[in-house]
């Protein structure tokens, strides 16, 4: 999928659970009201669960989102189930509506550095603060006046929401949605259904048992978002962002009768990481990687390990993939790739051998990739046996003076 739709996608399977849970309220409310006490307590048990699994991925950012989406609704339910026109429940709510997106978005803006340390457990005593003031604060009237002036409830029939509220929650869910385009993750989409879902709770509040549905929905994202999150850990490449040796294994274990392997392998890299640092090697690495996953034809790319890749086309002979593969080869070759002088300086200082004028300008060097091929024949006829002559053909292409197709 291109990198542009990720955000998208990302957001496909939340906006679909949150479309369920508010087009289907009146039928969650009957099973809701039926298996009370148990039901309300839904969200509770979802978003504890998926603490401890954010426990277990040290995930920080996962675990302070279901902090905030538990807390939130054991606010609503301990102090939000009277009428909202007493003046203590009224600022209650209010304060909810302005506080729990901006507090969302908070966490959205801050870096992944797993749990327990200082940034983690600022994050999480934040929300609690935040919890204890809205549990605790007794406001005076005057105060709960000049709220009610600026921010009345009930703009129309049916919208419980003030309007001054419903705009803070719109500009924070631009400002959510603006960091999901740039960080493009799965905590971030969660964190966006997170602000959607407390939207429409407290939007549309006088609906019977929207909060245990919404919240109980907000959980269950946040659920799935952590389980999605772990497999792509476990199956994509992170400094690549290509499928990585995990999701190449359970490649072959599907493939059909006719397939082709590519196994592709940048030239001379050790000597290339020796003259420009690992760093400068790590950055080549991304853009072949990149130029794989552009150049690829119908193929799935992976990285295989190291400076190898591999391209699996299911359904194709080596006849029909060769052309494309030598399109990506010469793609490669032909790229200067531009190093940052000042990565070229640091490596000359690590050497201690600075060379005089080198750093002042950026430098434009290529890479080029050897690629072997191999498909399904009856000489090779498991994946294993076909990989190995990929590999052999690979080899071949070395000998040959690399840079060149060989099968
Ligand atoms: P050949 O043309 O025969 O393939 O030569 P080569 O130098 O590419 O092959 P060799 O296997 O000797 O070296 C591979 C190098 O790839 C060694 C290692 O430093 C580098 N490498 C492997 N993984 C990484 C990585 O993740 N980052 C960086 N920067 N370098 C890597
Ligand atoms: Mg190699
Ligand atoms: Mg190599």
């Amino acid at each position: 999928m291109p990198e542009s739709l990720k955000p998208l996608w990302r957001l496909f399977v939340p906006a679909l659970l949150l479309a369920i849970a508010f087009t289907q309220l009146n039928g969650t409310n009957d099973y809701i009201v039926r298996y009370q006490p148990l039901s309300g307590k839904l969200p509770y048990i979802l978003c504890s669960i998926a603490c401890v699994i954010a426990h277990i991925y040290n995930r920080s950012r996962l675990l302070v989102l279901a902090v905030i989406v538990g807390g939130s609704y054991w606010l609503i339910q301990y102090h939000l189930q009277y009428s909202l026109d007493q003046p203590t429940t009224y600022f209650r709510y209010t304060l909810l509506c302005l506080l729990v997106p901006a507090n969302i978005l908070l966490m959205m803006l801050m870096p992944e550095k797993g749990l327990w340390n200082k940034l983690s457990i600022t994050l999480l005593v934040i929300p609690l603060v935040i919890g204890l003031v809205i549990h605790f604060y007794q406001p005076n009237d005057l105060l709960v006046q000049s709220f009610n002036a600026l921010l009345p409830l009930r703009p129309t029939d049916g919208f419980t929401m003030s309007t001054g509220a419903s705009v803070n929650f719109a500009v924070f869910l631009v400002l959510g949605l603006l960091v999901l385009w740039f960080k493009k993750g799965e905590t971030e989409a969660a964190a966006i259904a997170s602000i959607v879902a407390v939207f429409i709770t407290l939007a549309f509040f006088a609906k019977p048992s929207i909060s245990t549905t919404l919240f109980s929905t907000a959980g269950l994202i946040l659920i799935i978002s952590l389980l999605l999150r772990s497999r792509e850990l476990a199956f994509i490449d992170e400094l690549t962002a290509l499928p990585g040796r995990r999701a190449f294994n359970e490649k072959l274990n599907n493939l059909g009768h006719t397939y082709s392997i590519a196994m592709i392998d940048i030239d001379h890299f050790k000597k290339f990481n020796d003259k420009y640092g690992h760093s400068v090697g790590d950055d080549v690495l991304k853009l072949v990687a990149a130029l794989i996953g552009k150049n690829k034809g119908s193929g799935t790319a992976y990285r295989y390990g190291g400076e190898e890749f591999s391209i699996v086309y299911n359904g194709r002979t080596i006849e029909q993939c060769h052309e494309q593969l030598d399109i990506l080869r010469q793609s490669i070759a032909e790229y200067l790739l531009i190093i940052r002088d000042d990565k070229v300086r640091k490596q000359a200082a690590q050497q201690a051998t600075p060379k005089r004028g080198a750093s002042r300008s950026k430098t434009g060097v290529n890479v080029t990739i050897s690629i072997g091929i191999s498909e399904r024949s009856d000489k090779h006829d498991t994946p294993e046996e076909v990989l190995k002559a990929a590999d052999k053909a690979l080899y071949k292409a070395k000998q040959a003076g690399r840079n060149r197709v060989c099968w």
